[in-house]
């Protein structure tokens, strides 16, 4: 029996929640590199999240996210003991774990966590890894102890310099690549300009890159199409034909353009909604 019961909840650092869902189906059945949607009340959005952990014995699924818009913010505003409406689930294709020898794991901001299963199944797959963290400031560098703990290197990097490399983590992997680096492959997951930086960077050196994708995405189940994305000029939808896709072969200009189509609505939704509870914004 699924009731999505929330059994745990933390904030992880400003705006970043850790929940933990019952939900046994789903955690009985996932595999590393695939989602969930999660519906927080009846009349909610659908929210895509990457599985970061799960535990069949224990029934329950971990989600790392963001509160960035009305959504994310409702369903950060639940607590212990409340229900989810539903979780679908696990969607998506699992990453394809193998013996490459050298992984290299490129993640940035929130999407760190997502990156901390998939780095696990490449290390107990007997990969030598070596992840490469980024964040806007150090506060922001959540899950590094999960990802240090099954890497056999790790490279951390700030925007703001406050610790680590002081740039993007697409620079320090290019840094890393021109010091004599030699990956046999490199995953990586993030923000969609930071994973078209980290293709650039790849191709350059010749390492083969599966890049994470995040379009915006309704259904989950390839019926309606709103996580299309151009591969190899080719159309394919991202629930069920990835999310993971090589990156070289992604047309990032659309999938960017795609991605930035309901900006205006969603920050004026948050406006409103942030407004309704007495919170005031600048934005
Ligand atoms: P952010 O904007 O704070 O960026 C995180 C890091 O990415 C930066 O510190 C930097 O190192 C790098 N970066 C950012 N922009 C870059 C650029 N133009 N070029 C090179 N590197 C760049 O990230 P955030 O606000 O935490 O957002 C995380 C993103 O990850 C969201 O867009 C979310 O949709 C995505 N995400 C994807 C998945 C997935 O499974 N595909 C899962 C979770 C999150």
């Amino acid at each position: 029996m699924m009731n999505f019961e929330i059994i745990n909840r933390k904030n992880l650092t400003e705006g970043i929640v850790e929940m933990d869902v019952h939900a046994p189906r789903v955690a009985c059945a996932a595999r590393p590199g695939q989602f969930v949607i999660v519906m927080a009340c009846e009349e909610c959005e659908r929210i895509p999240l990457t599985l970061v952990d799960w535990s069949c014995r224990g029934g329950w699924i971990r989600l790392v996210f963001q509160e960035v818009g009305v959504s994310t913010y409702k369903l950060g505003m639940m607590d212990v003991g409340e229900r989810l409406y539903h979780v679908a689930g696990p969607l998506g294709n699992p990453t394809h774990i193998d013996k490459f020898g050298t992984v290299a794991i490129v993640a940035g901001g929130v999407a760190i966590a997502a990156a901390y299963p998939i780095a696990r199944a490449f290390k107990e797959a007997g990969n030598t890894v070596v992840s490469f963290i980024g964040a806007r400031n150090s506060r922001l560098l959540i899950y590094r102890d999960h990802i240090a703990k099954i890497s056999d290197e790790v490279h951390i990097s700030t925007d703001d310099g406050s610790e680590g490399f002081k740039g993007f983590v697409t620079q320090l992997l290019e840094k890393r690549l021109a010091d004599g680096f030699k990956p046999d492959l490199v995953w990586v997951v993030g923000p969609a300009p930071m994973m078209r930086s980290c293709s650039v960077v790849t191709k350059r050196f010749g390492v083969k890159t599966i890049a994470s994708l995040n379009p915006i995405m309704v259904c989950g189940m390839g019926m309606c199409g709103a996580c299309r994305v151009r591969i190899k000029n080719e159309i394919r939808f991202t629930c069920v034909d990835g999310p993971e896709f090589d990156a070289w072969d992604v047309d990032w200009d659309e999938l960017l353009h795609r991605l930035s189509a309901y900006r205006e609505e969603e920050s004026y939704a948050l406006k409103l909604f942030l407004e309704s509870r007495g919170i005031k914004v600048s934005r």
